[in-house]
């Protein structure tokens, strides 16, 4: 860059800065009320050995304002050039920042329609894991995986990285040949011979949903519009764990309306993969460690399935207003599981929900801003900063409306505010008014019974939460009590348990247990050797306190193969406490394995 250019270049970023705080999303560069990005040709090549991807990303452009410049969010990125129409254009990278990374800031041309940024990512992208073959399943190939939401999209491509940004998608990706790759969008079902798979997706979707999964994958079909992709060595696993999900989709429609995206298909992630699920649309990617074996985990199908409504389809506006995808998204959940399962069963998901958030709570402290369900994440890291408030207390806002206007109602509501707002942005206080103007305002009793304000704006649990009982949760309660009278555990009415009865269990047993107590359980029910990872996680937490030495190795390979930050850092959390040297030895062997999703939590804990 010469010195002309450099000083201009200064020029631009003293009024980028100057003018931050107008961005509407304080966590993106971009300003797409000036020029936004519509569609992107997306030509990369993924390169297992150096580890990076690689390419042009051609975006459609419109210039609102006449702007003259296109500002991308970009992450660690390494440009090579940026044209339009063949012809070169300036471009530079602003100041960086450790949460942000830099704007990609590229001269216009007043005829500008279109810009193609030429790029490399970089080899430690926070966005791509890099899976030696020996963290598969199978063991003989590599495998490659995004996580884009909240803010990494830019680490592996240059995008208006905020959740108001909507864009349609073709991309035509190089992969080795022995690979398949698939993305959030329309896919292959077959590997080519050439390892070139081209992609569309007609549906305008966030850069947080934009996804790439590469490796030795197989499809098979669940159902006329459903389907799964996983290594050979865990597909026949996967078909019969998601048996459900055409039914779960029906349902869905059933109950908000028509299903916006073609096809629910799921990706099988090696453990590694640092959530449960995301729900990247067409192709939602799942944790291995929801393959029980039973069906019992499959709650979080329709979790993912639910955010083709509240998220992917009426998107938060900017981070702040996550509990609008996630509060929604787990009501939404929790009515696809009681029609499939019972109001039995869903309400011991509410009830597990609630132990959740109450411990949360209690953690960040009952009048700290993070209870409240609009946040203030400026200067923050979204993924570091968003917990289960969003999640829970925005289901229980839910539910205390839907008890208070009744169903129906409520339903009717909801279905309209999903087809009024599809493919739009919403903010926490357009919700409000919406709601107030299409359903609360009529009915002023109600209205001052829900007090919705105090809920959204205000701190804690209000006092107005429902409260959910459980018939299977009193019999567990009953059972514990009998363990505690010392009554054999051979004589515990559980055999029909469903793993959220054990994990309710648990979570209730007395805090005082000793080693022998817990050798007498593990006896009894095998918890060392689960196969459900949730009741395994739950257990390791009643074993580390207390030094039960049975479960010492199992933790240790839990450890060193699952990456799912939900299990991680209340785990590590509890080792530290107990023996800190320990814990930071088996995170040091471990790290390697994780997502820098898991490993920005962890590090700041353990290192
Ligand atoms: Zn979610």
């Amino acid at each position: 860059m010469n010195k002309i250019i450099y000083a201009f270049s200064m020029l631009f970023l003293v009024a980028c800065n100057s003018k931050k705080d107008l961005r509407i999303d304080l966590h993106s560069f971009s300003e797409p009320h000036h020029v936004i990005t519509t569609h992107l040709d997306l030509n990369v090549e993924v390169d297992f050995e150096n580890e990076c991807i690689s390419g042009e990303a051609r975006y459609h452009i419109e210039n609102k304002t006449g702007h003259k410049q296109l500002i991308l969010d970009s992450h660690g990125l390494q440009i090579h050039k940026v044209t339009s129409k063949d012809k070169n254009r300036n471009y530079f990278l602003g100041e960086k920042d450790s949460i942000l990374g830099q704007p990609l800031i590229i001269e216009l041309d007043k005829e500008d329609d279109e810009i193609s940024v030429f790029y490399r990512s970089a080899p430690n992208s926070k966005a791509l894991q890099w899976l030696s073959p020996e963290q598969t399943a199978g063991k003989r190939h590599p495998f490659l995986f995004t996580q884009s939401q909240a803010i990494l999209a830019r680490s592996w491509l240059p995008c208006q990285d905020s959740p108001g940004v909507r864009f349609t998608y073709e991309a035509q990706v190089k992969v080795p040949n022995d690979l398949l790759a698939v993305m959030s969008a329309e896919n292959p079902r077959e590997k080519n011979v050439d390892g070139v798979y081209t992609f569309k997706m007609e549906q305008a979707i966030p850069a947080y949903l934009m996804a790439l999964g590469v490796g030795n994958l197989e499809f098979r079909e669940l159902g006329a519009s459903t389907g799964v992709y996983a290594e050979p060595a865990l597909i026949e696993k996967s078909v019969y764990e998601f048996a459900e999900t055409e039914n779960m989709l029906r349902i869905a429609e059933e109950i908000y309306g028509a299903y916006a995206w073609d096809r629910f298909d799921i990706l099988v992630l090696p453990p590694s993969f640092p959530y449960g699920g995301m729900e990247n649309p067409r192709l939602t990617f799942v944790t291995p460690t929801i393959l029980a074996g039973d069906r019992s985990l499959t709650s979080l199908i329709a979790h993912e399935l639910a955010h083709s409504w509240s998220g992917n389809l009426v998107t938060n506006k900017t981070w702040n207003d996550f509990w609008l995808n996630e509060g929604f998204t787990v009501y939404f959940e929790r009515r696809i599981m009681e029609r499939l399962e019972g109001i039995a069963y869903s309400d011991m998901l509410s009830l597990l929900g609630r132990q959740d958030l109450d411990h949360t709570i209690e953690t960040i402290g009952h009048s700290h801003s993070d209870t409240h369900l609009k946040l203030d994440l400026s200067g923050r890291d979204p993924v570091e900063a968003l917990t289960d408030v969003a999640y829970e207390k925005g289901f229980f806002l839910l539910r205390l409306i839907e008890q208070t206007i009744g169903r129906k109602q409520f339903d009717f509501f909801l279905k309209k505010y999903f087809s009024e707002n599809a493919f739009q942005v919403m903010d926490t206080e357009s919700f409000v008014s919406y709601i107030n103007n299409h359903l609360l305002n009529e009915q002023p009793k109600l209205k001052e019974k829900i007090r919705l304000e105090d809920w959204v704006y205000g701190p804690g649990i209000p006092e107005n939460c429902p409260t959910i009982k459980s018939d299977k949760f009193k019999a567990v309660d009953q059972a514990i009590q009998s363990f505690e009278r010392g009554y054999s555990l051979a004589n515990l009415d559980c055999k029909h348990w469903s793993s959220h009865e054990w994990l309710h269990f648990l979570r209730h047993l007395p805090r005082n247990l000793t080693g022998k107590d817990l050798k007498k359980l593990d006896v009894a029910f095998n918890f060392s050797k689960s196969g459900n990872s949730e009741i395994l996680n739950a257990w390791f937490l009643r074993s580390i306190p207390v030094g039960y030495k049975a479960a010492e190795k199992p933790l240790e390979q839990f450890l060193m193969t699952v990456g799912r930050r939900k299990f991680l850092k209340p785990l590590y959390e509890a080792l530290y406490l107990k023996n800190p040297t320990k814990a930071r030895r088996i995170y040091k062997n471990a790290r390697g394995n994780y997502h820098s999703v898991s490993r920005e939590t962890l590090d700041e804990l353990i290192l």
